[in-house]
């Protein structure tokens, strides 16, 4: 398990690539994986997607408080309300914004062993696979911000 740098906002151009499908799970997947939950966890961050370390793969760790969650070419399936909240990412340091996400969702995915599992959620979570799958593409959250937040609690940070 290690550490990975993470890619910034401006200076990392693999931040805005689309990442690819994973079709092998193997021992090269299940490194990664777990490369990238101990990334999210140093950094203090709910959610890390693989181009954030630089590997165009579909893969999403994602760290609410209730455990970890790992993510294999996750899809929205489907999506229901919405609701604005303050949302920051790692690979935008410094900066929190309002978005407009949906308020539940439902994220097909697979586990690192290629089973296929469906998630429902909603709150925090919810805005975690919005923001995670985002990266998949190339979007930031700043595409979709509505305002800079500039007056933020520190315990309230959030970041993904
Ligand atoms: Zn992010």
């Amino acid at each position: 398990m290690a550490i990975r740098r993470i890619a910034i906002e401006g200076k990392d151009e693999v931040l805005r690539k689309h990442a690819r499908k994973v079709d092998r799970f193997d021992k090269r997947l299940h490194v990664l994986l777990d490369d990238m939950a101990d990334t999210m966890y140093h950094a203090d961050g709910v959610g890390l997607a693989a181009p954030q370390v630089s590997i165009l793969k579909r893969v999403v760790v994602i760290d609410v408080g209730d455990g970890l969650l790992e993510l294999v070419n996750p899809v929205m399936i489907a999506q229901e309300g919405s609701k604005v909240d303050v949302e920051g990412c790692l690979s935008v340091p410094d900066r929190r914004c309002t978005v407009e996400r949906p308020e539940k969702v439902t994220v097909r995915a697979q586990n690192r062993h290629g089973e296929t599992f469906e998630i429902e959620a909603e709150g925090l979570l919810a805005v975690a696979l919005c923001h995670e799958t985002d990266h998949l593409d190339g979007i930031l959250y700043i595409d979709k911000m509505i305002e800079d937040v500039t007056d933020m609690p520190e315990e309230d940070e959030e970041e993904a």
